[in-house]
């Protein structure tokens, strides 16, 4: 099943339990554009490579379309739509004034050099910039991307529309970008989980995690339960991963990262392959890299009582369905992630105000946001004894439907 198979399918069983007329699900689920360029660059060694570039824009009934762009070598239009769809039912899951987009580059950005990577970013907004704007359609950072990669956006941006902080998110701080938008997707995914645990009242210092990827994502909420005393036991990015039963020293484990460029060989633990943390006997599950990861062919070896999508788009139906029936707990990527998402917001809110907030503040309004959301979530799961997956789509997908007969044709 494609990444845009699965996005449709949990749309089509909450627009079912809506109600909802044939009409209305191909009005919300047609995306209004695709845009896929060309983008060509000199590489280092004075060679041409052309790149395919991809900026799909799902809905904006409830404001400019907003997304991340991805830089990965599995980018393709299919995967772009999936995620641009996502976005829509994300932002309005956690109510701010967005629609959903997507954006990617097939690449393998690791391959490429500073020089290169800049090279084909600005390359890419020479392509899209009449597309893009603050009021328009805003990037923000994904997969392979990060705050320079928002930096250069910004900077090439402008030079075709003026002083436009607000038209990319997550740019570092130094230019325009808000306190505390590095840490918000893995803060808000560590957030809830400690929420999780107290509707099923369970004791935070007795859960161990398993996280699969330590990326943006993974490694600031490790971070953030090895603060809330939650043993993280096993972590593994692209190069490998390590376990140890103990739980893993964080901080030591960061900076063993940011020295080796992996968390690989990281000393006081034992080695562990993706496949096996996959299966590995912890509480917690949680995928934070890859869609598609939990699949037929591995759904059985999960061993976790719950599951949290800090990832886009991991579960394939047919998991989810399993884990279901199991009685496993999957909390959904449109909620559980959007903390990057709500920070981004609040970013583009403070450009376009000229005024910096404090992180603490930041901090605040995140939580209250994710949590309220949450609990929104959790209300009309335990009504209409649902999943929470289906309770968050049924959300948003509410919200985004409602802001399209309220507009009108
Ligand atoms: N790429 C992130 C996501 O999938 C953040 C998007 C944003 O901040 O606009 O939610």
């Amino acid at each position: 099943m494609s990444a845009y198979e699965t996005a449709e399918y949990y749309f089509d069983q909450s627009a079912r339990l809506m109600g909802l007329s044939d009409n209305m699900q191909r009005l919300l689920l047609t995306p209004e554009r695709e845009v896929k360029v060309q983008v060509a660059i000199e590489m280092d060694n004075g060679e041409i490579a052309t790149y395919i570039g991809f900026r799909t824009q799902h809905d904006q009934a409830r404001g400019p379309y907003k997304g991340g762009l991805r830089y990965h070598h599995e980018v393709d239009q299919d995967e772009v739509l999936a995620l641009a769809t996502l976005m829509t039912w994300k932002t309005s899951v956690v109510n701010i004034p967005f629609g959903g987009a997507k954006g990617g580059i097939q690449v393998n950005e690791k391959k490429l050099s500073p020089g290169e990577l800049e090279r084909l970013t600005r390359r890419f907004v020479d392509a899209i910039h009449d597309v893009i704007g603050p009021d328009k359609d805003i990037p923000a950072p994904d997969m392979g991307t990060n705050a320079q990669v928002m930096a250069w956006i910004m900077n090439q941006y402008q030079k075709f529309h003026g002083f436009n902080p607000a038209c990319v998110t997550g740019k570092p701080t130094e230019l325009h970008g808000a306190e505390g938008r590095d840490e918000a997707t893995g803060r808000g995914v560590g957030l809830m989980m400690m929420q999780l645990m107290a509707k099923q009242k369970i004791d935070p210092k007795l859960q161990t995690v398993a996280i699969q990827g330590f990326g943006n994502v993974g490694s600031y909420l490790a971070r953030y339960l090895y603060d809330q005393q939650v043993k993280v036991i096993a972590v593994s990015d692209a190069y490998g991963g390590v376990v140890s039963y103990e739980g893993l020293n964080i901080p030591k484990l960061w900076e063993y990262a940011q020295q080796n460029g992996s968390i690989a060989g990281y000393p006081e633990s034992e080695p562990l392959d993706n496949k096996s943390l996959l299966a590995i006997d912890a509480d917690f599950l949680v995928p934070a890299a890859l869609g598609g990861v939990l699949k037929v062919d591995n759904m059985k070896d999960v061993r976790a009582k719950y599951i949290i999508e800090a990832a886009n788009n991991p579960t394939t139906p047919e998991a989810d369905r399993y884990f279901e029936s199991k009685g496993i707990i999957v909390m959904p990527d449109i909620l559980v992630n959007a903390g990057g998402v709500t920070v981004s917001y609040f970013e583009w809110v403070q450009n376009q105000q000229y005024f910096k907030w404090e992180l603490d503040r930041t901090r605040r309004e995140m939580d209250r946001i994710m949590t309220e959301s949450f609990e929104k979530i959790w209300e009309i799961a335990t009504q209409k004894k649902i999943s929470l997956r289906l309770a968050a789509y049924f959300l948003g997908i509410g919200r985004v439907g409602k802001a399209t007969v309220l507009g009108g044709i």
